[in-house]
């Protein structure tokens, strides 16, 4: 007889919970996972051994316990699956591969012309990039669970998804379904900053926590609101658009064709023009990363004008960050992307004062404000948990495609 379509929920809610668990904080015996997720001794047995089955748990080893037989220690296969993470951004594209505990494999990154972005450019890069990455030869392609990618732009999963980076001239565009037909794999598509919040908060610097800002801070810059452990996305999924919060009246012109936003203060296009409004670009390569690097360096030299750069960035940062905080009262905040890691490395005493002396005392409080743990491969291995989060939930899409 048929079970109860209620009895196989039930099923499913329990093997997703025992999964996760597994995912985000094994290798554990059963009776780890029985505490940790709160189901009962038999309900962790017989879901275990359906993921043992399907192969996607291991038993990776047995561990003593007192007076009791010993415990077999259950983890999730990494070799059950793999996942790519796309990092597509505003002037190079890098994709990593990883096995399904989230260890790199390989890796591939290529500079893209800053100056034009053309959609159809980064899905050939893509496309050239998961070739680079040896998938058809060294992993099957029957293997990979699914390419996730970070873009700069607001994604909208409201029917199909559609990609708008208003900054690129991009207008909501199917970049998923190009992706898919390009790539013939599944594709999982979301802003940058939102998959960079993701990896952070199940792996990085936001571990603990479950309440956390993570920026991102290069050409662009964005945030990702994790609230009571999960993503604030808002009605379209742009929530956290947060360079383009206004820091002064009728200043300087934004690429989204308003004014003033945070972005052109502290991004990094933004710093170099106050470097060249403080006389300093004089000194400067053209490249944007080498010119901003150059500044630092200046700043370490103590260089007056590369200190009273850096002051006032960090004036305008921590300012930007006081409305995050009273906005949202994060436990902690974490600096990421190439120019907000450099910053959090020589500011993050400047910048927390500012913080401090522009919020809230009461919700100031409990925050911490730290650099990411992910570095640069923050946004790859943040697309890679887009994948990872499908395979979590057993996503039917998913489920169907290991059953064929
Ligand atoms: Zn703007």
């Amino acid at each position: 007889m048929k079970p109860p379509r209620r009895t196989i929920d039930l099923r499913q809610v329990n093997s997703q919970s025992i999964l996760r668990a597994l995912s985000l904080g094994g290798p554990m015996s059963r009776l780890e996972l029985s505490a940790r997720t709160q189901l009962s001794p038999g309900t962790v047995t017989n879901v275990t051994n359906d993921l043992l089955e399907e192969g996607l748990l291991l038993e990776t080893g047995v561990e003593e316990s007192l007076g009791g037989r010993p415990r077999t220690i259950l983890d999730v296969n990494p070799e059950y699956g793999y996942l790519l993470g796309v990092d597509l951004g505003e002037t190079h594209v890098q994709i990593e591969l990883f096995d399904l505990s989230r260890r790199k494999l390989a890796t591939t990154r290529q500079q893209m012309r800053s100056s034009i972005s053309i959609p159809d450019e980064y899905v050939q890069a893509i496309a050239l990039g998961v070739k680079d990455l040896g998938i058809g030869r060294t992993v099957e392609r029957s293997q990979i669970l699914g390419v996730g990618v970070g873009v700069p732009g607001i994604v909208e999963h409201n029917g199909p998804v559609s990609v708008a980076a208003p900054m690129w001239g991009w207008r909501p565009m199917p970049l998923l379904e190009m992706l898919e037909n390009a790539l013939q794999l599944p594709v999982y598509i979301d802003n940058g900053a939102k998959a960079m919040a993701l990896a952070e908060a199940w792996f990085g610097a936001g571990r603990g926590v479950e309440n956390l800002v993570v920026l991102l801070i290069g050409t662009g810059v964005g945030a990702g609101i994790i609230t009571k452990g999960a993503l604030y996305r808002g009605a379209t999924n742009s929530a956290g658009e947060w360079g383009h919060t206004k820091l002064v009246l009728d200043g300087r012109p934004c690429r989204c064709g308003s004014r003033g936003c945070l972005e052109t203060y502290v991004g990094a296009p933004g710093i170099l023009t106050t470097a060249a409004e403080l006389g300093l670009s004089a000194d400067l390569p053209d490249d944007q990363m080498a010119a901003f690097h150059t500044l630092v360096r200046l700043y370490q030299e103590g260089r007056l004008e590369a200190q009273a750069l850096f002051r006032q960035t960090a004036q305008m940062l921590g300012a930007g960050l006081a409305n995050l905080v009273n906005l949202f009262n994060p436990q902690r905040i974490v600096l990421g992307g190439w120019a907000g890691m450099l910053l959090g490395e020589i500011l993050l005493g400047e910048i927390t004062q500012a913080v401090r002396a522009y919020s809230l005392t009461i919700s100031m409080q409990p925050l911490e404000i730290r650099t990411c743990y992910f570095g640069q491969d923050a946004i790859c291995v943040g697309a890679a948990c887009l994948v990872l989060e499908e395979v979590l939930s057993l996503n039917p899409k998913f489920m169907r495609r290991r059953a064929l």
